[in-house]
């Protein structure tokens, strides 16, 4: 069955429930959320009466719960232990954020493997690996280290680098990878020859590893190293190479997510994105109807 949602919102005053409601809005059948704001690690508790609401009401709908994942913030750098407290400031928020997924009874975790600013890879591949050793296994959470468009001086923008932190985890079980097409287009992986990524993904890591796929266009070239998301069918990778990617056997039983843009900052083109993609048509005119929310 095609698992297909968007990331959602987090608040705090509907917590779960809200990011649920939100989901099955844009007819979504799975999703991914923060516990907060994407770009900061303010949290507020997590309240139980909302997540036992959200269960009762997934359970009801036949959602499949163990497929809804959670993003860890962007700040959390693992690679960078230059200032030690805050590379144990990014462990701490990691364990509390695991502990936050296990109440909410949330099964995946993607991660940004971080950037390295100056340290060089190899010390920011043993540094990632280090933090995340110190975390894996206190709770049943895997985490998906997401491959990365290559910006400045990010790590995990290679199948190589990605390999190379799986290696040194102690915990092979609870680490994966959650694939975002747009950074591995922007990384230089070309999205049309998408069953050749996939064999070299499988003789490197392992398909099976894949926890989740970010399924976003574009608006750079292939290998810009750029990082800047476009709107489904409108951008360099295309709507054809997207929708064989969200459709291929071997990752069907992988969540698929939508992190494209709002348009004008304002509308969800989910709900719009999520239509089209089940239709397998590309409509050339899908932003002016967001825009007018037709
Ligand atoms: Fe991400
Ligand atoms: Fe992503
Ligand atoms: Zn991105």
């Amino acid at each position: 069955m095609l698992l297909l949602g968007s990331h959602v919102g987090f608040k705090k005053d509907s917590q779960l429930l809200g990011s649920l409601e939100e989901a099955f809005s844009y007819g979504a059948n799975t999703f991914m959320f923060y516990t907060g704001a994407p770009q900061n690690t303010n949290r507020y508790p997590i309240m139980d009466g909302f997540t036992l609401e959200a269960m009762n009401l997934m359970k009801e709908k036949g959602l499949d719960y163990s497929k809804v994942v959670v993003h860890a913030p962007y700040i959390v750098n693992l690679a960078n232990d230059k200032d030690p407290d805050k590379f144990m400031f990014s462990v701490r928020f990691l364990q509390e954020e695991l502990e936050r997924c296990e109440l909410l009874g949330i099964r995946y975790l993607v991660l940004h493997p971080g950037s390295h600013v100056g340290l060089g890879v190899d010390t920011a591949i043993s540094n990632i690996a280090k933090g995340l050793n110190m975390i894996l296994g206190t709770h049943p959470v895997t985490i998906l280290l997401e491959t990365m468009a290559g910006k400045g001086t990010e790590v995990g923008s290679s199948l190589e680098e990605i390999k190379r932190i799986i290696d040194l985890v102690d915990d092979k079980e609870h680490i994966g990878v959650c694939l975002d097409t747009c950074h591995l287009n922007d990384a230089g992986y070309d999205m049309s020859k998408f069953d050749s990524f996939l064999e070299q993904f499988d003789s490197l890591i392992g398909i099976s590893k894949i926890g989740c796929v970010h399924v976003n266009d574009s608006k750079n070239d292939l290998g810009a190293h750029k990082d800047r998301h476009e709107n489904f069918g409108f951008g360099t990778i295309g709507f054809d190479n997207l929708i064989s990617i969200i459709y291929n056997e071997r990752l069907e039983n992988v969540p698929k997510i939508l992190e494209t843009p709002y348009v004008d900052r304002e509308f969800a083109p989910y709900k719009y994105e999520i239509e089209m993609i089940k239709n397998k048509k590309f409509d050339s005119q899908l932003i002016e109807k967001i825009r007018n929310q037709v």
